[in-house]
């Protein structure tokens, strides 16, 4: 594609950078194709070849976004389905990070939209906070239609309240560290995070039974928190950022102590996570320590499958749905390991149609675009229960709140099922489900 950016413009590290990825786009149009909101709602301007072209001529002008622009770059859900299918290796990550920044500069939204986005950005990362939300939106349950129809944000106040768990997430037990058996085979730090805690603790307690079986040690990494994906993803870079400074920091010191690998059992924190040397490309006291944090990073199948595979305690054979989270597939190309994991321990796995296609949950996307994440889960789903399983697994909580709002089915992390194989307690969310 052709650009007429100025050299002034070009003078500005990441404006040539977005330049340089638009200039790798043939406008073939192969990504329409996978593209959910092209499929959803078939308007060019939202596929990614018009937002490239909306991107193009926002950055070309170098003037502030407009409304129409905004509106379509919103209702992208950074799933990345497009870089996945594009034969000509368009960046599209890092140019609709860039033009999401650029829009949180330059234009004012609405106050409802102001406050509802500094309300996510300043309770979300923070678990403590989110748990409080989490018991409001539980209490505000039975209210839902009434707060959905109030004017401007009732329906995305709802989205919000209909995402909350039916029950209160068990507090987090302050649990002895599982005894790391013998011989010592690795050691990794484990990233808590900050919604993941808060929905499902159970998860990453999975994770630390699993690996200490394994015969890996976890590094205590207590300082690490949020990895900045939930705001970054709606244009808040800066905050990104300092998020991704606070956990480098609070990793770099245990890399020097011996780190075989930051282990992530959130995709969407794990893509993020690889990313932070990218982030912080630009800044001379972080770039170094960025770079060796993002070597390190692994999803937690990643990892495993480096492992020698455990022996099952439990009568496996069920037949399981293994949803991909796109974070996973598209974000970091990993696509079959999560499945051999569950082969290897024994469970029936089943693709669902559609695997590459998003779930609607991408971030905090189905709460600002309620509409069509519905649509998207509800497409989800439908291809989901063709497979007739009798649970479903994904490795990101995201998709995990997302499809457990629209299915009766239980819905697993791919590690609480291999932890439940090789001798771990049952799932709650499994209870009376066939296993
Ligand atoms: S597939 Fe790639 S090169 Fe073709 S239009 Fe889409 S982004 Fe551009
Ligand atoms: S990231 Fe997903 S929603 Fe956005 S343009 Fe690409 S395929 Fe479409």
């Amino acid at each position: 594609m052709q650009t007429t950016f100025t050299a002034a413009q070009l003078a500005d590290p990441p404006t040539a950078e977005a330049e340089k990825i638009l200039r790798t786009c043939v406008h073939c149009g192969f990504c329409t194709a996978t593209c959910p909101t092209y499929l959803l709602l078939g308007d060019e301007l939202d596929s990614p070849r018009g937002r490239i072209y909306l991107i193009k001529n926002m950055l070309e002008r170098g003037e502030p976004a407009t409304p129409e622009v905004v509106k379509h770059i919103d209702r992208c859900l950074s799933c990345l389905s497009c870089a996945t299918t594009c034969p000509s290796g368009v960046d599209y990550m890092h140019l609709i990070d860039h033009a999401r920044a650029h829009i949180d500069q330059t234009y004012r939204r609405d106050a409802a939209d102001r406050f509802l986005r500094a309300a996510l950005a300043h309770i979300l990362p923070y678990p403590h906070r989110f748990r409080w939300a989490l018991a409001a939106a539980l209490l505000a349950k039975p209210f839902r239609p009434l707060i959905a129809a109030l004017p401007v944000v009732g329906k995305r106040l709802a989205a919000m309240v209909a995402l909350a768990p039916a029950r209160f997430p068990a507090l987090p037990v302050a649990a002895a560290d599982p005894v790391v058996a013998a011989p010592r085979r690795g050691r990794v730090a484990l990233l808590e995070g900050c919604a993941q805690p808060a929905l499902s603790p159970s998860i990453n307690a999975a994770a630390r039974r699993l690996l200490a079986r394994h015969g890996v040690e976890v590094a205590p990494t207590p300082a690490a928190g949020c990895c900045g994906a939930l705001v970054h993803h709606m244009g808040r870079e800066a905050e990104a950022m300092a998020f991704a400074r606070k956990n480098v920091d609070a990793w770099h010191n245990e890399i020097h102590c011996g780190l075989d690998a930051i282990v992530v059992t959130a995709s969407g924190c794990g893509t993020s996570i690889k990313d932070y040397k990218h982030l912080l490309r630009g800044d001379p006291a972080y770039r170094d320590k960025a770079a060796a944090v993002s070597d390190l990073a692994r999803d937690i199948t990643e990892y495993l499958h480096t492992l020698e595979p455990l022996e099952n305690a439990r009568k496996t054979g069920q037949i399981i749905a293994y949803h991909s989270a796109c974070s996973l597939q598209h974000g970091q190309k990993v696509t079959d390991l999560p499945k051999r994991l569950l082969k290897a321990a024994g469970f029936v796995v089943r693709d669902p149609p559609e695997g590459h296609i998003c779930c609607g949950s991408a971030g905090v996307y189905n709460i600002l675009q309620p509409e069509i994440a519905g649509q998207l889960r509800a497409r989800k789903i439908a291809n989901i229960e063709k497979t007739k399983p009798l649970a479903i697994a994904a490795g990101n909580i995201g998709c995990m709140t997302q499809l457990s709002g629209g299915t009766g089915i239980p819905v697993v992390h791919t590690v609480e099922l291999l932890d439940w194989a090789a001798g771990g307690p049952k799932p709650e969310s499994l209870t009376g489900a066939g296993f």
